[in-house]
C-alpha cells in the first residue's frame, strides 16, 4: 500500500480531488484525519504504478508527498519474495548457508597460465573459475581480451578442475557464443544500465552476475536486476565491486553498506568483488574478509599466478599462494558466523 501524506490544512476540496483521482485508476482511498494533517491510504495492487503516475499525485494541490510501501523494484523485492532466491550453477548453489569464491584472472590470457591459475584456484577452495575473454577496457588500445578462444580455453580449465565458468558478455551480439561456454554470464559494471543486454540476457535460463556500476546506487542496482527478472530470468546475483567517489587511496570505495542494505530489501544473493573495490592486491584480503562478515553470500577474487606480467588488473590480483591463505582465514569468519566456505 502507497501512503499520500496531505499538507497541513489541505482542504475537503483538495483530499475529494485526490480520491477522485484514485478511484479513477482503480484504488480504493482510506483517509486517516488526524490533528495536524490527512494522510490517505491507497488500497489495491500499486505495484505496477510507474514513477511518472507517481508525480502526477505528486504535484497535485494539497499533497505533500508519497511514501511508496511497494518499492519501485518488484519482482527483486522481499515484499514480493520474502525468500532467499538460490541460484543453483552446477552442483553449487549460491545464496544458501555456503559461501562460494569466483577466483581466476582478470583476462583470459593464454591456456597454460589459465589452467595453472584454475587448478591452483580450485585446491584451496574456489567453486567457480572467472576471467574476462571480452573485457571491457577503459581504453580502446588496451588488450581487449581473446574473444572465443579465450572462451574456449575456459571450458577447457572447466573440463579439468570441474569448476563452472564465469566470464562477461559486453554485446547482445555475442551472446549465442558467451551461452555455449558459460555457466554463469558476467555483466559488467560499465554495462549496469546496457538496457537491452539486461533484456537479452533475461531472455535466456542461464544464471547472470549483475555487478553493480561505478555510480549506481542500491536502487539502480535493483532497478537493473529487475530488467532481467522482468523478462523471465530469475537467477540473478549481485555484486558489490566498489564506487566511485572523492577518495583516490584506492581504485574505488568499496561499499560494505550495500551487502546488508541489499540482503534486507531484495531476495537475491549478494557477493562481492574487493579486487575492483580497492585496487590493490595487499588490501583485498582484509576487505574480502569485511565482506564475509557482513554477510555476502560470495566473493570474486583476481587471481594471477604472474601479476607483473598479466595483460590486465595485476596490481590487484592476489598469488595462488596468498589466495590460499585468504581462503583459510575466510572460512574461520564463515564459520563464526554460521555459514560455511
Ligand atoms: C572484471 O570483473 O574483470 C571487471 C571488468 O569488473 P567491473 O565490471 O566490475 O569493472
Ligand atoms: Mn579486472
Amino acid at each position: 500500500m502507497d501512503i499520500i501524506v496531505l499538507r497541513p490544512g489541505s482542504t475537503d476540496k483538495e483530499i475529494r480531488h485526490v480520491v477522485k483521482k484514485l478511484e479513477s485508476k482503480g484504488f480504493k482511498a482510506q483517509i486517516s484525519k488526524g490533528t495536524e494533517r490527512t494522510v490517505i491510504g491507497v488500497i489495491g495492487d500499486t505495484s505496477k504504478v510507474t514513477e511518472e503516475e507517481i508525480s502526477a499525485f505528486e504535484v497535485m494541490s494539497g499533497v505533500e508527498n508519497i511514501h511508496r510501501i511497494i518499492k519501485p523494484f518488484k519482482l527483486t523485492s522481499r515484499d514480493f519474495q520474502a525468500k532467499n532466491t538460490l541460484v543453483k550453477v552446477r552442483e553449487n548453489t549460491i545464496g544458501g548457508k555456503k559461501i562460494h569464491v569466483i577466483a581466476g584472472p582478470c583476462a583470459v590470457e593464454n591456456i597454460t597460465t589459465l589452467l595453472k591459475i584454475a587448478k591452483d584456484v580450485k585446491k584451496s577452495g574456489a567453486s567457480f573459475i572467472r576471467g574476462g575473454a571480452f573485457k571491457p577496457r577503459t581504453s580502446p588500445y588496451s588488450f581487449q581480451g581473446l574473444g572465443e578462444k579465450g572462451l574456449e580455453f575456459l571450458s577447457k580449465a572447466r573440463e579439468e578442475t570441474g569448476l563452472p565458468v564465469v566470464t562477461e558478455l559486453m554485446d547482445p551480439r555475442d551472446i549465442d557464443v558467451v551461452l555455449k561456454y558459460a555457466d554463469v554470464i558476467q555483466i559488467g559494471a560499465r554495462n549496469m544500465q546496457n538496457f537491452r543486454l539486461l533484456q537479452e540476457v533475461g531472455s535466456h535460463d542461464k544464471p547472470i552476475l549483475l555487478k553493480r556500476g561505478l555510480s549506481a546506487t542500491i536502487k539502480d542496482l535493483l532497478m537493473a536486476a529487475e530488467y532481467i527478472l522482468s523478462r523471465g530470468n530469475n537467477k540473478v546475483i549481485l555484486c558489490e565491486r566498489g564506487i566511485r567517489t572523492f577518495e583516490t587511496a584506492t581504485r574505488n570505495t568499496l561499499d560494505l553498506n550495500a551487502v546488508p542494505v541489499l540482503k534486507k530489501l531484495t531476495h537475491l544473493p549478494v557477493i562481492v568483488d574487493p579486487s575492483h573495490g580497492v585496487g590493490k592486491w595487499d588490501l583485498v584480503a582484509p576487505m574480502a574478509k569485511a565482506s564475509i562478515a557482513a554477510g555476502a553470500d560470495g566473493l570474486m577474487i583476481e587471481v594471477h599466478s604472474n601479476p607483473e606480467e598479466a595483460l590486465s588488473d595485476g596490481e590487484q590480483s592476489l598469488k595462488p599462494n596468498k589466495f590460499k591463505i585468504l581462503m583459510k582465514e575466510l572460512k574461520v569468519i564463515a564459520k563464526a558466523i554460521g555459514r560455511e566456505l
